[in-house]
């Protein structure tokens, strides 16, 4: 049979635990409310990367692979391209005319956005690339470029448009 200290001790460890439970029970939940409410995620996250633009709408990717050469899961796949008088994509001599990054190996290192002398390729907050299709998981330049700043025209739009009229 249990000497008395015994049942005292397993009582109050009973009314510790109890308490500990209604402190959480009144406090604000944490729980993310994931997918009708977006999560919040760090800064620093590092979800499904972005190409970016420069302030005048250019491709900040100037095809110098450095970024693939850091990759250690050799994802990425490159094909470089020269701007031209009346062609220009980027604000250096050269653009990525192909710029693809496998996912079904890319590990989120980061090494590649650490690689990167034009601050061209960083990691988004996207995360939703999970499919039963691997197919999918190559995701090209144009699924990774970040949109034209807001009343701004790149020069290679510009040229179109006048082109056409407009
Ligand atoms: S995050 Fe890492 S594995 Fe993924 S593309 Fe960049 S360097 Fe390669
Ligand atoms: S993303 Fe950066 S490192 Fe990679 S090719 Fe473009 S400029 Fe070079």
């Amino acid at each position: 049979m249990a000497n008395i200290g015994e049942v005292f001790g397993a009582a109050s460890a009973i009314v510790k635990g109890m308490g500990v439970t209604m402190k959480e029970m009144m406090s604000p939940t944490v729980t993310e409310n994931y997918p009708d409410e977006p999560p919040k995620l760090q800064e620093r996250y590092r979800g499904v990367h972005v190409l970016q633009r420069d302030e005048n709408g250019l491709e900040k990717c100037v095809a110098c692979f450095l970024c693939a050469a850091a990759c250690p899961a050799n994802c990425i796949y490159i094909e470089a391209a020269e701007n031209t008088e009346t062609v220009r994509i980027s604000g250096g001599e050269r653009y990525a005319k192909v710029y693809n990054i496998d996912y079904n190996r890319c590990i989120f290192c980061g090494y590649c956005v650490e690689a990167c002398p034009t601050d061209a390729i960083t990691h988004g907050h996207g995360f939703e690339v999970a499919s039963y299709n691997t197919s999918t998981l190559i995701k090209r330049k144009e699924d990774m470029l970040a949109p034209v700043p807001p009343g701004v025209r790149p020069p290679v739009i510009q040229e179109t448009a006048e082109a056409s009229g407009h």
